[in-house]
């Protein structure tokens, strides 16, 4: 039998990374070529955090710029990769008893996006997008993971796209190339130990694990992708930081790949 595709977390930042030209888009590219190709791309981006849980299910989602005030060349970026109403269903079904709808309104945000451009560029890979529930708490977003597990068996790749820490009213816009918050620098460090260590009770309750995870963690919807990949990783199994740095200072890029 394969290998199950890996599962990844990956920190998008600042959207004008889509642009390409620095470290993070470079580590980007070098994922995509070192993944083994999957069937289709299930992402759960910190941009689609709503009150229900819905999933895309057009046959050909359009790429939405969600953001204001950046430059024009990033509002012509478009991912034409195909939707895939195949797989909308079939995590409709593993989710279940969970409500899940289709969603029909929705594309690929630039969570998802924006890192896409670099790891599969021929956008020629189905992508659905998987909301957050905002009305329910981190443990859950954690057990969901759990139950789309099957999906590493069956070639899908599943992307959680957020930052582990996000904090943008400390962002040094300014100095991006800066060196990290001393809090920012502490949770990450903090995370990374307890994957290490393959302690995930912790991280699922983060806001008790340190007394900076206020600063760190500002609101939930960047970090929660984190833990719906955190479930899907297998006992023992190695973890990875493919993609390292901190964005001006308050926003850390590591990726995640267990597997
Ligand atoms: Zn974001």
């Amino acid at each position: 039998m394969d290998d199950p595709m890996p599962a990844l977390f990956v920190g998008h930042g600042n959207p004008l990374n889509a642009l390409g030209g620095n470290r993070y888009a470079e580590a980007w590219a070098a994922l995509g070529r070192s993944l083994p190709r999957p069937r289709a791309i299930l992402s759960i981006s910190a941009h689609y955090y709503i009150p229900f849980c819905m999933i895309t299910a057009n046959a050909a989602p359009p790429t939405i710029h969600d953001f204001d005030g950046f430059p024009a060349e990033l509002y012509e970026i478009r991912y034409p990769a195909p939707g895939s109403p195949d797989l909308a269903g079939r995590v409709r079904d593993l989710l279940a008893p969970e409500t899940v709808r289709f969603d029909e309104g929705w594309g690929l945000d630039h969570g998802t996006w924006s890192v896409l451009v670099h790891l599969f560029p021929d956008a020629d890979i189905p992508v659905v997008q998987l909301s957050m529930d905002e009305k329910r708490p981190p443990a859950h977003h954690f057990d969901l993971g759990r139950r789309l597990t099957p999906l590493r068996e069956e070639g899908v790749l599943i992307v959680g796209s957020g930052n582990l820490v996000h904090n943008l009213a400390r962002y040094r816009r300014r100095d991006r190339k800066g060196p990290p918050f001393d809090w920012a620098e502490r949770f990450e460090r903090r995370v990374r130990d307890l994957l290490a260590a393959g302690d995930p009770a912790p991280l699922v309750d983060y806001e008790r694990f340190c007394e900076y995870a206020r600063l760190a963690v500002p609101s939930p919807d960047h970090y929660l992708p984190f833990l719906n990949v955190l479930r899907l990783r297998r006992d023992g199994e190695q973890v990875r930081f493919p993609v390292e740095g901190v964005d001006a200072g308050s926003v850390s890029m590591p990726a995640v790949r267990f597997g």
